[in-house]
């Protein structure tokens, strides 16, 4: 199926018919063009949530400034260096930094750990996820070793990002982000919330064109779920059968791009994972934060930090990939999607 010559009204129409039941050949396709891509190896990423402190007030997440109720933390460069050795010892080479936008963390903090990172585990990749920040700022974070920055534009419809954002945060100034970061030579991934509040499948399809046009080298996509202390505690979560059907399409958008089946996917089913790697995901990325601190990085109710979501779980997570008729790659696993650096400006219309 060529999704990449569909309208926005085509794609709309294409997930309304999918969206409570994923049709198994769209699925079957999407795994057939992941396998020709990357094959049946599944990458794994060691995910440090290094601070749930944060400046913003997204309407749906559980580490807003706002809410009073978080026990706040954050980690010292020592802890930071702590976990990456742990992961090291466990077999990854990929580590992504996660955290709010907490300006503890300014450039020169931040370049500081990243270029630790990169002395102690040279042929390790970081990934840095750390929110909005100016061009100079992520050019910084490039020079000191970061490889990969990973950014959702969470809707690229303007007035449903009003919906889910306070009015001091811009759909913009988010696109303007993604597009420095691409220009500085970074491995980008950008991505979305399935069933948000508010969300129309017309919005979903222009997610698709978004990334049609960004073109970038990961996309993270899970369902929205509900936390009790955000405005949102009483919306309905997303569905795993409309998550599938997102990942589907994304693959098939972009058969080289790398595609997490997300810790959010693997809350709401427990095989949430496994599907998601049959609808056309690959990689995973289990926690590598503290133990006493995994409860804390609440952005939603229930989130799974344990068992196979753990990074010390690792035989169990191989185990998973494995039954599902996936390998496990501990490798780098670079995307094949090509850094270019050509001064690609916005062109995305609505
Ligand atoms: N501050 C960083 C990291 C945000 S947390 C940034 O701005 O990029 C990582 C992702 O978690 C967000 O991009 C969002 O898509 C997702 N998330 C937040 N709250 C959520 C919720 N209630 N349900 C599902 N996903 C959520």
């Amino acid at each position: 199926m060529d999704v990449s010559a569909m309208t926005k009204k085509e794609l709309a129409e294409l997930i309304a018919v999918n969206a409570a039941a994923p049709d198994p050949a769209l699925m079957a396709e999407a795994a057939a063009v992941r396998d020709k891509s990357y094959g049946r190896r599944v990458f794994v990423r060691g995910l440090i949530e290094f601070t749930n402190r944060c400046r913003n007030n997204c309407l749906y997440c559980g580490i807003r400034a706002a809410n009073g109720n978080v026990r706040r933390y954050r980690l010292t460069k020592d802890e930071i260096m702590e976990c990456v050795k742990e992961g090291r010892a466990l077999g990854f080479s990929t580590f992504v930094l996660q955290g709010g936008e907490d300006m503890y963390y300014t450039d020169d903090v931040l370049s500081d750990i990243v270029y630790s990172i990169k002395e102690l585990a040279p042929d390790c990749a970081v990934t840095l996820s750390v929110g909005e920040r100016p061009r100079e700022s992520y050019k910084r974070l490039k020079d000191a070793g970061a490889d990969r920055y990973l950014l959702r534009h969470e809707t690229a419809s303007e007035p449903h990002y009003k919906k889910l954002h306070p009015d001091d945060m811009s759909l913009k100034n988010r696109i303007r982000c993604l597009y420095d970061l691409k220009e500085l030579g970074y491995q980008v991934g950008a991505g979305f919330m399935v069933g948000s509040p508010y969300q129309t499948y017309e919005d979903l399809a222009s997610d698709l064109l978004f990334l049609k046009e960004l073109d970038p080298h990961m996309v993270g996509i899970g369902p929205f779920i509900s936390q009790t202390d955000t405005p949102f505690c009483d919306m309905k979560n997303g569905t795993l059968e409309l998550t599938l059907t997102m990942l589907s399409l994304v693959r098939l958008m972009l058969p080289k791009t790398l595609l997490p089946a997300t810790t959010a996917l693997g809350t709401i089913d427990s095989r949430g994972r496994e599907k998601g790697f049959d609808a056309g995901a690959n990689v995973v990325m289990p926690n590598l934060s503290p133990r006493e601190r995994r409860k804390d990085y609440s952005l939603y109710d229930n989130k799974l930090a344990t068992g196979a979501e753990s990074a010390e779980k690792i035989d169990e997570l191989r185990a998973l990939i494995e039954n599902a008729g996936y390998m496990m790659d501990m490798g780098r696993g670079d995307s094949l999607v090509n850094i270019d650096r050509k001064d690609k400006k916005y062109e995305y219309k609505q």
